[in-house]
Formats: C-alpha cells, structure tokens, sequence
C-alpha cells in the first residue's frame, strides 16, 4: 500500500465538497471490501491521495418502507438486506441476491452501496501491479483490449463497446428487474435514475463529486412473482459467469407483465426485452419460456471463448419464467 490520508466525513455534504475538491485525487469508502483491494494490487494508474471514509455518516444504513417503496440506505450492509425481516417478506429476490454475493464476510462489511459502485473484476484490469507491473488496456486509457485476442471466458458476450467486462454486481441485476431507482448526492443537489441506467459500456455514470446515497424500490404487490438465479463456478465464493432475475406479474397461469434482466452478460445488466415483450400475454410453459430464452439471446455476439454462456443464459431464463428459479 502507499500511503494516503484518511478522512471520516460527518455529512455528505462534507464528502461530496471533499471529493468534488480533490479533482479526481480522493475516493470515497465504504466497507472498503473491493477498493482496499484495488489499491493493495496498484492496478490503476492513479493512486488516491485521500480516502474518505462514507460510514462516518450518519443516516445512510436505513431500511425502510414509505409510500409503496422500500428505501435502503447505500451504507447498509448486505448481510443486513439478508436479515431484514422486511426485505424477506417483501422483496425476497433482494435477499436472494445478496446471499449470493461472496462469503458471510465480505456480506458483514461489504455495502449496498460499495456493491453497486465497485470496480472491475476483468482479470487483466485487475492485474496486480507487484507480479509483473500493471497491464494497461483500452479501459484504463492506454492500448487496446487485452480480453478481445487474450483469455475472454468470463467477459461480455452482448452490450460492449471496446471493453468487454461485464458488470459484476449481483445487486444491479436484482434492483434493475425491480424497476429500483438509486439517488446520487453531491454538492450540487441530487439526482435520482434507474439502477439500469447507472451502467453505460464506457463505466458508471458517477459525476466527480457525486454519491450514491439511496436506493428506492417499488415493492412488488403480491401477483408479482420474482425470481433470481445465479450460475458460478464455486458455490462457495464467486462472481457469477451468468445471473437472471425475473419479476413476472402471473394470472392463472399466464404472464401479464414482465421484466427480464441478464447479469454478467454485459457491462451493464441486459434487459432481455424482447424476451419480456414475447411473454407477455402467453401462458408460461417449455415452450414459450424457450422461445423466450432464444429471443433473450438473439443479439448475442460472444468472443472466441465464451459462446458456453448463451446456453447457461438460457437455461436460467427458462427456469426463471417457470418459477423452478434456484434460492
Ligand atoms: C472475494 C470477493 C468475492 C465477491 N463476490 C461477489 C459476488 O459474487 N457478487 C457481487 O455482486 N459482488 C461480489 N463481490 C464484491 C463485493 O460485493 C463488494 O466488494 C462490496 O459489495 C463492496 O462494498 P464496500 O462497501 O466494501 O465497497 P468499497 O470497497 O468501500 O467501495 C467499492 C467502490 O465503490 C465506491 N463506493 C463505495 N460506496 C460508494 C457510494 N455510496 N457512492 C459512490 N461510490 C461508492 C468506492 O469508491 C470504490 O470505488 C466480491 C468481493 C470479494 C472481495
Ligand atoms: S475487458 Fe478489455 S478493456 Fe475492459 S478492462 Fe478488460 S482488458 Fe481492459
């Protein structure tokens, strides 16, 4: 590690003045369970010359419900989404999601927030500085794709323009089929978007200065059935090489509404629209949950190694509209 300076912010206000000051030499940290990493290993050209520490705020680890939605604060953590006995009752694919994200550990420390925000987790940007001096590539302003000739099994098959790392967040894909949207502060006032649009093929749209500082998510009623799979290669910790999560409004058997999303497709979570589009109206059996599968995946354009996640993306939209989705 390198030396930098450590600021608690007492406000958000403080935080943001902070970051929008430093003109790109601060960072902001919350659990620190992804960016601790990425400065341990230097793989970014900059090194921060101050972090500031987010969970000094206060008022940022609420959970709760108003006006139909539910409001999570971006401090909280996501063992705390885990044991919320209101995100259980109502939003069970949030619990869902964020027991799948890597150990009980990094589920204690690491936020919602942080989640949403992290870094990359493509395996040249992330190669450390310390084995053989840090690679250079198109995301990091320097030289081409390294994934595009190189080893390319766990990058995007859909959605990438130049950089083919996907999105790694297992939470973007879960809020996005939601319909969530995220508020980001800043000492210019706040904004709010759909988490969908927060991921664009070029990266997060975060101004210099900005926070993420809330999640709002209209509860589902009760017709609304959810779901989210996640296939990885270790069952233990691992990103996911293809998540689906589905919210299907069903009645008597047949879909009226529906939202699709795709994870660790593209560098943001895909949504599979013309799959929604097919369903919607059909009654949901093998055969229309494959033609929506097939339609999901028709604009697929994988690298010369990872043709194998068209098919696991299939299979988990499959069991998904069937509701035989894995907890
Ligand atoms: C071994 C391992 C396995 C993992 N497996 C998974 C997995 O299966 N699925 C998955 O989805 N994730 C996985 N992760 C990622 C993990 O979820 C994140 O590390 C964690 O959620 C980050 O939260 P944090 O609070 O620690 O963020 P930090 O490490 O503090 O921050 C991460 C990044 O987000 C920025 N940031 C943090 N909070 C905010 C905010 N409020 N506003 C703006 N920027 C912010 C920071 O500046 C930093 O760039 C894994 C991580 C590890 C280490
Ligand atoms: S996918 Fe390519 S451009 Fe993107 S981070 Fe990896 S090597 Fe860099």
């Amino acid at each position: 590690m390198i030396n930098f300076n450590h600021i608690n912010a007492e406000s958000l206000g403080e935080a943001a003045g902070l970051l929008q000051s430093s003109k790109g030499k601060a960072k902001v940290m919350a659990g620190g369970t992804d960016l601790l990493g990425v400065l341990k290993d230097r793989i970014l050209p900059e090194y921060p010359e101050t972090i500031i520490n987010l969970k000094t705020i206060p008022g940022l680890k609420n959970i709760e419900e108003a006006g139909g939605r539910l409001k999570i604060g971006a401090l909280t953590t996501l063992e705390a989404i885990v044991q919320s006995p209101l995100i259980q009752e109502r939003c069970r694919i949030l619990v869902d999601a964020a027991k799948s994200v890597a150990s009980l550990q990094i589920r204690n420390l690491g936020t919602l927030g942080g989640n949403l925000c992290q870094d990359l987790r493509c395996m040249y940007y992330r190669y450390p500085y310390q084995i053989g001096g840090r690679l250079m590539c198109k995301r990091k302003g320097e030289g081409a794709c390294l994934a595009v000739k190189g080893d390319n099994r766990y990058h995007a098959i859909m959605g990438a323009k130049g950089c083919f790392a996907v999105c790694p967040s297992d939470m973007a894909v879960a809020l996005s089929a939601l319909d969530a949207t995220i508020t980001l502060g800043g000492s210019g006032g706040s904004r709010t978007l759909p988490v969908a649009s927060f991921y664009t093929p070029a990266g997060m749209v975060l101004e210099p200065g900005e926070i993420l500082t809330t999640v709002s998510v209209p509860l589902p009623s009760r017709a609304v059935k959810t779901a989210f799979s996640k296939f990885r290669l270790r069952d233990a910790i691992d990103f996911a090489i293809v998540s689906v999560a589905s919210a299907l409004t069903v009645s008597h058997g047949t879909c009226e509404d529906a939202r699709i999303i795709l994870g660790a497709v593209a560098p943001f979570p895909f949504r599979a629209e013309k799959a929604e589009s097919y369903i919607k109206g059909k009654p949901l059996t093998e055969k229309t949950a494959a033609q929506a599968a097939l339609l999901a995946l028709e604009k697929a354009k994988p690298l010369s190694m990872n043709a194998y996640k068209i098919q696991i993306a299939k299979t988990l939209i499959v069991k998904s509209i069937l509701g035989r989705a894995d907890r």
